[in-house]
């Protein structure tokens, strides 16, 4: 096997098996359904989760301490949320001893940086309890999805009741069942120049990491791929909190989730390539040349 799906210890297609969390789930409920039981457990004292924002699909951090607030969560907003903005929030204002955060890959390297060099981080490296690395192809500035929502699907975001990337396509679904599906040639040139740069697609950095390509509609693929992330996954399988299938007894199953996985590493190593023609990454990955 590479290296572009990361370490870990199991892979399983998976989803909630409660209900109330389903009802308004990205994919499998996993993200959710976790911090729940988490929670419940006290594995975690609260969760930093991207809630809604100011503005309709504009994500804001906050940490969640009942499931009420972990549901009002759920969803994925295809901009950007300033997750580990909070982190330090969370052990010194909140005084929380276990910390849960769901992120993008980046957000989950930036977790790990801060807990190996945790400078203007001091409490923060032995009170992250668990972390939900979710997969990531690319991301859009706030204006970029008014732009593709309103402009292209020709929808009002505020009438938007899911939007998502799969299968070729960026999908505005309205409240009303009214369904968009863009191709995602139109909205390429939107994306964060910053994605291009990305080398991460599967959340290696994660103790936990979830998308919902390779799983059929309604689930999600799930990387299990620390002891922390196996301990509490066990826990709530234990618990019934999960229903799940061998990723390989699933269509398309690891076969789909490596393809994209090297599509994005090796196009996006294209742009480092590229970028240090003109010194760019050249300066970023070692500084002192
Ligand atoms: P739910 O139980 O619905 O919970 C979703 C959780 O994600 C919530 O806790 C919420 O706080 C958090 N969240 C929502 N938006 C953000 C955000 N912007 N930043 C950080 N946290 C957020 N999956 C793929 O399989 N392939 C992809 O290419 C892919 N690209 C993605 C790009 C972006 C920008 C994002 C945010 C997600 C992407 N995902 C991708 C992940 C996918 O859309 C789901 O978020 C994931 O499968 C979790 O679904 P769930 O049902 O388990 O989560
Ligand atoms: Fe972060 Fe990479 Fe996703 Fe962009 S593509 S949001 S840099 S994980």
């Amino acid at each position: 096997m590479g290296t572009e799906l990361g370490k870990y210890k199991v892979c399983v297609s998976a989803r909630s098996t409660d209900k109330e969390i389903m009802g308004k789930a990205q994919d499998g409920g996993i993200v959710t359904q976790l911090f729940a039981f988490a929670l419940e457990k006290g594995i975690i004292d609260g969760a930093i989760v991207a809630g809604p924002g100011a503005r309709p699909w504009q994500p804001r951090p906050f940490i969640a301490t009942t499931r009420e607030e972990l549901l009002s969560a759920r969803g994925t907003k295809y901009n950007i949320s300033p997750q580990v903005s909070w982190l330090k929030e969370a052990t010194r204002s909140f005084g929380m001893d276990k910390v849960g955060i769901v992120g993008t890959p980046c957000q989950m390297q930036a977790v790990r940086k801060a807990q190996l060099y945790p400078v203007g981080m001091r409490d923060v490296p032995d009170k992250v309890a668990l972390a939900v690395g979710i997969f990531c192809m690319e991301n859009f500035p706030y204006k970029s999805i008014q732009m593709i929502v309103e402009d292209h699907a020709g929808t009002k975001l505020q009438a938007t009741k899911k939007m998502e990337i799969g299968k070729g396509k960026f999908t505005v679904i309205t409240e009303r069942g009214a369904s968009v599906a863009l191709p995602l040639k139109v909205t390429h040139k939107y994306e964060q120049p910053g994605c291009h740069v990305c080398l991460d697609y599967v959340a290696n950095l994660g103790d936990i990491s979830t998308g919902s390509v390779g799983s059929p509609d309604g689930w999600s693929t799930v990387f299990i791929r620390t002891k922390k992330g196996e301990e509490t996954w066990n826990k709530a399988i234990a618990a019934g909190c999960f229903e799940t299938k061998p990723i390989e007894q699933v269509k398309p199953g690891l076969e789909l989730v490596t393809k994209l996985a090297n599509e994005k590493i090796s196009k996006n190593k294209k742009t480092v390539e590229e970028r240090a023609t003109f010194g760019v990454n050249k300066a970023l990955r070692n500084p002192y040349l």
